[in-house]
Protein backbone atom coordinates (compact mmCIF):
# COMPACT_ATOMS: atom_id res chain seq x y z
CA UNK A 1 0.00 0.00 0.00
CA UNK A 2 1.30 3.40 -1.10
CA UNK A 3 1.99 5.46 2.49
CA UNK A 4 -0.98 8.32 2.72
CA UNK A 5 -0.05 12.10 3.07
CA UNK A 6 -1.59 12.54 6.18
CA UNK A 7 -2.90 16.42 5.49
CA UNK A 8 -4.76 15.49 2.47
CA UNK A 9 -5.32 11.77 2.01
CA UNK A 10 -3.23 12.24 -1.28
CA UNK A 11 -1.85 8.82 -1.89
CA UNK A 12 2.50 9.66 -2.33
CA UNK A 13 3.05 8.51 -5.81
CA UNK A 14 4.79 4.96 -6.36
CA UNK A 15 7.18 3.64 -9.80
CA UNK A 16 3.98 2.05 -10.64
CA UNK A 17 2.21 4.73 -11.74
CA UNK A 18 4.37 5.62 -14.45
CA UNK A 19 2.64 2.61 -16.10
CA UNK A 20 1.12 5.67 -18.02
CA UNK A 21 4.41 6.28 -19.17
CA UNK A 22 4.25 3.22 -21.67
CA UNK A 23 7.74 1.73 -22.93
CA UNK A 24 9.49 4.20 -20.69
CA UNK A 25 8.48 2.34 -17.86
CA UNK A 26 8.44 -0.76 -19.25
CA UNK A 27 12.42 -0.28 -20.30
CA UNK A 28 13.53 1.15 -17.04
CA UNK A 29 11.84 -1.72 -15.19
CA UNK A 30 13.58 -4.04 -16.86
CA UNK A 31 17.16 -2.88 -16.27
CA UNK A 32 16.16 -2.09 -13.06
CA UNK A 33 15.05 -5.68 -11.98
CA UNK A 34 18.34 -6.84 -14.45
CA UNK A 35 20.52 -4.12 -12.36
CA UNK A 36 22.04 -3.58 -15.84
CA UNK A 37 21.06 0.65 -14.82
CA UNK A 38 23.41 2.99 -16.13
CA UNK A 39 25.03 5.49 -14.56
CA UNK A 40 23.19 9.25 -15.85
CA UNK A 41 19.48 9.26 -17.13
CA UNK A 42 18.31 12.45 -18.31
CA UNK A 43 14.56 12.91 -17.48
CA UNK A 44 13.09 15.44 -19.45
CA UNK A 45 9.08 16.29 -19.96
CA UNK A 46 7.32 19.61 -20.03
CA UNK A 47 6.66 20.97 -16.60
CA UNK A 48 4.53 19.19 -14.35
CA UNK A 49 5.14 15.62 -15.99
CA UNK A 50 6.36 14.10 -13.03
CA UNK A 51 10.24 14.84 -13.39
CA UNK A 52 11.17 15.33 -10.21
CA UNK A 53 8.56 12.06 -8.81
CA UNK A 54 10.49 9.66 -10.83
CA UNK A 55 14.13 11.31 -10.06
CA UNK A 56 13.05 10.66 -6.20
CA UNK A 57 11.32 7.57 -6.79
CA UNK A 58 14.44 6.16 -8.90
CA UNK A 59 16.34 6.80 -6.16
CA UNK A 60 14.57 4.87 -3.44
CA UNK A 61 14.71 2.17 -6.05
CA UNK A 62 19.15 2.12 -5.81
CA UNK A 63 18.72 2.88 -1.98
CA UNK A 64 15.92 1.20 0.05
CA UNK A 65 17.20 -1.62 1.84
CA UNK A 66 13.62 -2.75 1.97
CA UNK A 67 11.67 -5.35 -0.05
CA UNK A 68 9.94 -4.73 -3.01
CA UNK A 69 12.14 -1.77 -3.83
CA UNK A 70 11.56 0.97 -3.51
CA UNK A 71 9.47 0.08 -0.44
CA UNK A 72 8.24 2.99 0.35
CA UNK A 73 8.99 2.59 4.35
CA UNK A 74 12.02 1.64 5.46
CA UNK A 75 14.42 4.55 6.64
CA UNK A 76 16.65 4.92 3.14
CA UNK A 77 13.09 5.40 1.14
CA UNK A 78 11.77 8.11 4.06
CA UNK A 79 15.11 9.80 3.85
CA UNK A 80 14.63 10.08 0.38
CA UNK A 81 11.72 11.21 0.81
CA UNK A 82 11.54 13.45 3.09
CA UNK A 83 14.92 15.30 1.00
CA UNK A 84 17.39 14.32 3.54
CA UNK A 85 19.40 10.90 2.60
CA UNK A 86 22.96 11.85 3.09
CA UNK A 87 23.85 9.95 -0.21
CA UNK A 88 21.37 11.81 -2.36
CA UNK A 89 22.88 15.13 -3.34
CA UNK A 90 20.35 17.48 -4.83
CA UNK A 91 21.45 20.13 -7.34
CA UNK A 92 18.96 22.62 -7.94
CA UNK A 93 19.52 26.40 -9.33
CA UNK A 94 19.70 29.07 -6.57
CA UNK A 95 19.89 26.83 -3.80
CA UNK A 96 23.74 25.92 -3.63
CA UNK A 97 25.30 22.17 -2.08
CA UNK A 98 28.42 24.63 -1.72
CA UNK A 99 29.11 26.94 0.29
CA UNK A 100 31.39 28.31 -1.56
CA UNK A 101 28.60 29.35 -3.89
CA UNK A 102 26.18 32.37 -3.81
CA UNK A 103 22.95 31.72 -2.81
CA UNK A 104 19.74 33.02 -5.47
CA UNK A 105 21.92 32.72 -8.55
CA UNK A 106 19.39 31.84 -11.85
CA UNK A 107 22.18 29.35 -13.14
CA UNK A 108 24.56 26.52 -11.74
CA UNK A 109 27.68 27.55 -11.59
CA UNK A 110 31.01 25.20 -12.34
CA UNK A 111 32.39 25.66 -8.80
CA UNK A 112 28.90 23.74 -7.68
CA UNK A 113 29.46 20.96 -10.16
CA UNK A 114 32.88 20.68 -9.00
CA UNK A 115 32.06 20.45 -5.12
CA UNK A 116 29.39 18.25 -6.45
CA UNK A 117 31.93 15.76 -8.17
CA UNK A 118 34.07 15.99 -5.06
CA UNK A 119 31.51 14.75 -2.85
CA UNK A 120 31.06 11.86 -5.12
CA UNK A 121 34.68 10.87 -4.78
CA UNK A 122 34.39 10.37 -1.36
CA UNK A 123 33.13 7.27 0.47
CA UNK A 124 29.53 7.22 0.61
CA UNK A 125 27.77 7.65 4.26
CA UNK A 126 25.91 4.41 4.13
CA UNK A 127 28.16 2.47 2.40
CA UNK A 128 25.70 1.79 -0.70
CA UNK A 129 25.37 3.98 -3.89
CA UNK A 130 25.15 7.58 -4.24
CA UNK A 131 22.43 9.29 -6.73
CA UNK A 132 22.50 12.99 -7.58
CA UNK A 133 19.99 14.37 -8.85
CA UNK A 134 20.54 17.97 -11.16
CA UNK A 135 17.47 19.70 -11.58
CA UNK A 136 17.12 22.21 -14.56
CA UNK A 137 20.29 20.95 -15.51
CA UNK A 138 20.02 23.54 -18.70
CA UNK A 139 21.29 26.02 -16.34
CA UNK A 140 24.50 24.83 -15.75
CA UNK A 141 26.41 26.91 -17.67
CA UNK A 142 28.81 25.81 -20.35
CA UNK A 143 31.99 25.18 -18.10
CA UNK A 144 29.40 23.39 -15.59
CA UNK A 145 28.44 21.33 -18.15
CA UNK A 146 31.73 20.28 -19.23
CA UNK A 147 32.96 19.69 -15.95
CA UNK A 148 30.10 17.37 -15.48
CA UNK A 149 30.68 15.80 -18.67
CA UNK A 150 34.05 14.64 -17.60
CA UNK A 151 32.88 12.68 -14.76
CA UNK A 152 30.05 10.92 -17.30
CA UNK A 153 32.99 10.18 -19.47
CA UNK A 154 34.33 8.01 -17.05
CA UNK A 155 32.07 7.47 -14.47
CA UNK A 156 32.26 6.66 -10.29
CA UNK A 157 31.41 3.12 -9.82
CA UNK A 158 28.01 3.08 -7.63
CA UNK A 159 26.99 6.77 -8.45
CA UNK A 160 24.38 7.22 -10.80
CA UNK A 161 23.43 10.97 -12.23
CA UNK A 162 19.47 12.04 -12.34
CA UNK A 163 19.80 15.21 -15.04
CA UNK A 164 16.10 16.92 -15.04
CA UNK A 165 15.23 19.26 -17.52
CA UNK A 166 12.31 20.80 -19.68
CA UNK A 167 14.84 21.56 -22.33
CA UNK A 168 17.16 18.72 -23.42
CA UNK A 169 17.94 21.22 -26.36
CA UNK A 170 19.82 23.35 -24.12
CA UNK A 171 22.13 20.61 -22.84
CA UNK A 172 25.65 19.87 -24.97
CA UNK A 173 25.25 17.27 -27.00
CA UNK A 174 27.95 15.25 -25.49
CA UNK A 175 25.70 15.45 -22.32
CA UNK A 176 23.00 14.46 -23.49
CA UNK A 177 24.46 11.41 -25.52
CA UNK A 178 26.26 10.05 -22.05
CA UNK A 179 22.94 9.73 -20.65
CA UNK A 180 19.90 7.20 -21.04
CA UNK A 181 17.19 9.31 -21.74
CA UNK A 182 13.90 9.03 -20.42
CA UNK A 183 11.39 11.73 -21.67
CA UNK A 184 8.17 11.90 -20.27
CA UNK A 185 4.99 12.08 -22.47
CA UNK A 186 1.79 13.45 -21.79
CA UNK A 187 -0.64 11.15 -19.19
CA UNK A 188 -3.38 9.85 -20.37
CA UNK A 189 -6.39 11.52 -19.42
CA UNK A 190 -7.63 9.03 -17.11
CA UNK A 191 -4.60 9.51 -15.35
CA UNK A 192 -4.67 13.21 -14.92
CA UNK A 193 -8.47 13.22 -14.50
CA UNK A 194 -8.01 10.33 -11.53
CA UNK A 195 -4.88 12.85 -9.76
CA UNK A 196 -7.01 15.69 -9.48
CA UNK A 197 -10.29 13.79 -7.95
CA UNK A 198 -7.96 12.44 -5.93
CA UNK A 199 -7.57 15.79 -4.82
CA UNK A 200 -11.07 16.88 -4.28
CA UNK A 201 -11.62 18.67 -7.29
CA UNK A 202 -15.12 17.86 -8.81
CA UNK A 203 -15.94 16.74 -12.43
CA UNK A 204 -16.56 19.76 -14.27
CA UNK A 205 -13.44 21.83 -12.99
CA UNK A 206 -11.36 18.67 -13.64
CA UNK A 207 -12.37 18.21 -17.21
CA UNK A 208 -11.92 21.99 -17.47
CA UNK A 209 -8.28 21.72 -16.18
CA UNK A 210 -7.95 18.65 -18.10
CA UNK A 211 -8.17 20.35 -20.99
CA UNK A 212 -5.66 22.91 -20.50
CA UNK A 213 -3.20 20.86 -18.56
CA UNK A 214 -1.47 19.36 -22.05
CA UNK A 215 -1.36 15.85 -20.10
CA UNK A 216 0.98 17.79 -17.96
CA UNK A 217 -0.46 16.23 -13.89
CA UNK A 218 1.36 18.95 -12.29
CA UNK A 219 -0.23 21.86 -14.34
CA UNK A 220 -3.87 20.40 -14.20
CA UNK A 221 -3.58 20.50 -10.40
CA UNK A 222 -2.27 23.89 -10.38
CA UNK A 223 -4.57 24.89 -12.74
CA UNK A 224 -7.42 23.58 -10.91
CA UNK A 225 -6.40 24.98 -7.84
CA UNK A 226 -5.72 29.25 -9.28
CA UNK A 227 -8.50 30.91 -8.68
CA UNK A 228 -7.05 34.19 -10.42
CA UNK A 229 -6.64 31.66 -13.57
CA UNK A 230 -10.59 30.99 -13.38
CA UNK A 231 -11.42 34.31 -12.60
CA UNK A 232 -9.07 35.85 -15.76
CA UNK A 233 -10.55 33.70 -17.84
CA UNK A 234 -13.74 34.56 -16.47
CA UNK A 235 -12.79 38.03 -17.48
CA UNK A 236 -11.43 37.21 -21.35
CA UNK A 237 -14.71 35.09 -21.87
CA UNK A 238 -16.79 38.06 -21.24
CA UNK A 239 -14.87 40.93 -22.54
CA UNK A 240 -13.21 39.34 -25.75
CA UNK A 241 -15.78 36.90 -26.53
CA UNK A 242 -19.25 38.78 -25.03
CA UNK A 243 -18.46 41.63 -27.40
CA UNK A 244 -20.87 43.04 -29.70
CA UNK A 245 -20.82 46.37 -30.87
CA UNK A 246 -18.16 48.78 -31.60
CA UNK A 247 -19.07 51.09 -28.41
CA UNK A 248 -18.07 48.71 -26.31
CA UNK A 249 -14.59 48.27 -27.91
CA UNK A 250 -13.39 51.06 -25.96
CA UNK A 251 -14.86 50.44 -22.80
CA UNK A 252 -13.25 46.82 -22.67
CA UNK A 253 -9.90 48.17 -23.98
CA UNK A 254 -9.62 50.55 -21.44
CA UNK A 255 -10.61 47.88 -18.85
CA UNK A 256 -7.41 46.18 -19.63
CA UNK A 257 -4.95 48.53 -20.20
CA UNK A 258 -3.83 49.13 -16.67
CA UNK A 259 -3.98 44.85 -16.61
CA UNK A 260 -0.75 44.66 -18.67
CA UNK A 261 1.28 42.69 -16.56
CA UNK A 262 -1.17 39.80 -17.79
CA UNK A 263 -0.80 41.09 -21.51
CA UNK A 264 0.92 37.21 -21.81
CA UNK A 265 -1.62 35.23 -19.99
CA UNK A 266 -4.57 37.18 -21.69
CA UNK A 267 -3.14 36.01 -25.24
CA UNK A 268 -2.29 32.69 -23.86
CA UNK A 269 -6.23 32.71 -22.69
CA UNK A 270 -7.35 33.90 -25.80
CA UNK A 271 -5.51 31.11 -27.80
CA UNK A 272 -6.75 28.50 -24.98
CA UNK A 273 -10.62 29.17 -25.84
CA UNK A 274 -9.62 29.30 -29.30
CA UNK A 275 -8.30 26.28 -29.09
CA UNK A 276 -11.05 24.89 -28.09
CA UNK A 277 -13.20 25.98 -30.21
CA UNK A 278 -11.33 24.45 -33.03
CA UNK A 279 -10.84 21.27 -30.93
CA UNK A 280 -14.64 20.89 -30.94
CA UNK A 281 -15.10 21.71 -34.63
CA UNK A 282 -12.52 19.07 -35.71
CA UNK A 283 -14.29 16.82 -33.01
CA UNK A 284 -11.76 16.05 -30.98
CA UNK A 285 -13.76 17.85 -27.98
CA UNK A 286 -16.94 17.29 -26.62
CA UNK A 287 -19.06 19.77 -27.11
CA UNK A 288 -19.58 20.26 -23.48
CA UNK A 289 -16.79 22.03 -22.52
CA UNK A 290 -18.44 25.20 -24.78
CA UNK A 291 -20.87 25.54 -22.24
CA UNK A 292 -19.78 29.27 -20.97
CA UNK A 293 -19.15 30.80 -24.75
CA UNK A 294 -21.94 32.84 -25.39
CA UNK A 295 -24.00 30.99 -28.40
CA UNK A 296 -22.78 32.84 -31.39
CA UNK A 297 -19.36 31.19 -30.88
CA UNK A 298 -20.80 27.93 -30.36
CA UNK A 299 -22.70 28.04 -33.74
CA UNK A 300 -19.06 29.26 -34.81
CA UNK A 301 -17.53 25.84 -33.13
CA UNK A 302 -20.12 23.92 -34.96
CA UNK A 303 -20.11 25.76 -38.68
CA UNK A 304 -17.37 27.87 -38.72
CA UNK A 305 -14.75 27.34 -41.83
CA UNK A 306 -11.42 26.37 -40.69
CA UNK A 307 -10.13 29.37 -42.51
CA UNK A 308 -12.06 31.30 -39.94
CA UNK A 309 -10.35 29.97 -36.85
CA UNK A 310 -6.65 30.25 -38.88
CA UNK A 311 -7.23 33.97 -39.24
CA UNK A 312 -8.09 34.35 -35.65
CA UNK A 313 -5.39 32.27 -34.65
CA UNK A 314 -3.34 34.87 -36.66
CA UNK A 315 -4.80 38.13 -34.81
CA UNK A 316 -3.52 36.41 -31.88
CA UNK A 317 0.15 36.38 -33.09
CA UNK A 318 -0.37 39.21 -34.63
CA UNK A 319 -1.41 41.02 -31.39
CA UNK A 320 2.12 39.55 -29.82
CA UNK A 321 4.37 40.87 -32.51
CA UNK A 322 2.76 44.68 -32.04
CA UNK A 323 3.12 44.23 -28.42
CA UNK A 324 6.78 43.59 -29.17
CA UNK A 325 7.17 46.62 -31.86
CA UNK A 326 5.72 49.25 -28.74
CA UNK A 327 2.40 49.24 -29.59
CA UNK A 328 0.29 50.24 -26.50
CA UNK A 329 -1.16 47.30 -25.02
CA UNK A 330 -4.67 49.28 -25.36
CA UNK A 331 -4.42 49.37 -29.49
CA UNK A 332 -3.04 45.78 -29.04
CA UNK A 333 -6.03 44.76 -27.18
CA UNK A 334 -8.89 46.98 -29.58
CA UNK A 335 -6.95 45.30 -32.48
CA UNK A 336 -7.53 41.38 -31.26
CA UNK A 337 -11.00 42.92 -29.45
CA UNK A 338 -12.42 43.91 -33.27
CA UNK A 339 -11.26 40.66 -35.09
CA UNK A 340 -13.34 38.81 -32.50
CA UNK A 341 -16.01 40.85 -32.93
CA UNK A 342 -15.69 40.70 -36.58
CA UNK A 343 -15.67 36.63 -36.84
CA UNK A 344 -18.44 36.80 -33.84
CA UNK A 345 -21.17 39.20 -36.02
CA UNK A 346 -21.43 36.45 -38.88
CA UNK A 347 -23.09 34.19 -36.23
CA UNK A 348 -24.95 36.65 -34.22
CA UNK A 349 -28.60 35.83 -35.95
ZN1 LIG B 1 12.59 1.21 1.07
Amino acid sequence: MPAADAQNRVPMPVLSDFKGQGALYDGLLRTLEAGTYVHAYLISGASGMGKRTLARLLAQRLLCTGENKPCGACPACIQVQEGNHPDVITVTPGKPVSPEVKAGLAGIPVDEIRYVIGLVGQHTFVGGQRVVIIERAEKMNQQAQNALLKTLEEPLAGTVFLLLTESPELLLPTIVSRCRALKLHPWPDETVLRALKLRGVDEAMARQALHVSGGSIGRAIAVAADEAYWQRRRDVMQDFFGINARVEVLKVSSAWKDRKEEAEALLCDVEELLRTLLLVRCGRQDESLLADYPEPWQRFAREGELSAFMRLMDAVSEARKLRMNQVTWQAVVEQLLLSLMEEKSKWSM
